[in-house]
């Protein structure tokens, strides 16, 4: 049995293509657990509903709410591409459809992006494979069609292959480091400001903690305190469980894909625990 008014939210990250297996490719992965979902009753719901219905109560939820986010924001997100070592890959965006029309369901997923063009643009070649999958072109148009919302997974991620990030001279590869009002407002708040400038027809409601990491100062002082800057309602960390409207709303639980689940059953029972 799942626990009474808990929701829990996946997270895919659509780069990692190391095969064409569930445990080596996300999207394969995705495909799969969309069809037990299903196959288990979890309706699948748009995470800013599922925050709204827990923390404002206006939205009412299915028993068996559940709510799929993406990370990092690249092209896999949303094309279909060929990757030069496994091949075809369909798009996350694509898997989506195919689902929505072989069940005739509603479905829906966040992709998380990191934020600044100049990292994604370096990221593209450090850590991705180069060949300019990284760009923001298609932020409006999945906007427009309403099935993958964007949201916010910092401005550069502080990832540790930049050369250099709104962290200064402070250790990148972490997020919990964000402790001065400065650097908050570098990460979060410029973040929602050029998604909102940038990516009209939405506001930036949701953020991902890079890493899954945030500091106190964070969660306890500036997000609830700035509010009307960064415009948020909530913010995800990746403590492996349901959400409930008794989390802080500035630290919400994720499970993540090969992190805490390695096979669509594995998932069921996870989810299953609540
Ligand atoms: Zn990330």
């Amino acid at each position: 049995m799942s626990v009474q008014g808990a929701i829990p939210v996946l997270t895919y990250h659509a780069m990692n293509v190391n095969g064409n297996d569930p445990e080596s490719n996300d999207h394969v992965a995705l495909a799969s657990d969309l069809e037990s979902l299903l196959a288990h009753h979890w309706e699948i719901v748009p995470l800013i509903d599922a925050v709204r219905s827990l923390f404002e109560g206006a939205i009412p939820m299915p028993p068996r709410a559940v709510a799929i986010s993406f990370d990092d924001g690249s092209w896999f997100d949303w094309y279909d591409l060929d990757h030069p070592v496994h091949g075809r890959q369909r798009g996350m965006a694509g898997i989506l459809r195919d689902f929505r029309e072989r069940h005739r369901v509603r479905v829906h997923a966040t992709s998380f992006v990191i934020v600044s063009p100049d990292a994604r643009a370096e990221l593209d070649r450090t850590c991705m494979l180069g060949c300019g999958w990284w760009g923001h072109e298609w932020w409006s148009e999945a906007t427009r069609e309403g099935l993958v919302a964007i949201e916010s997974h910092s401005f550069d991620h502080n990832h540790h292959t930049l050369t250099r990030t709104a962290f200064g001279e402070a250790p990148t590869g972490r997020f919990d480091g964000v402790v001065t009002e400065t650097l908050a407002e570098a990460e979060i708040v410029a973040a929602s400001r050029w998604l909102d400038a940038a990516v009209p027809g939405r506001r930036t409601r949701l953020l991902a903690y890079p890493y899954g990491q945030s500091s106190r100062f964070l969660r306890e002082d500036f997000l609830p305190r700035r509010r009307a800057d960064h415009g948020l309602l909530a913010a995800f960390g990746t403590e492996p469980r349901a959400m409930t409207a008794l989390d802080d709303r500035w630290n919400l639980p994720r499970l993540v894909c090969g992190a805490d689940w390695r096979s669509s059953d594995e998932l069921m029972r996870r989810i299953e625990a609540g």
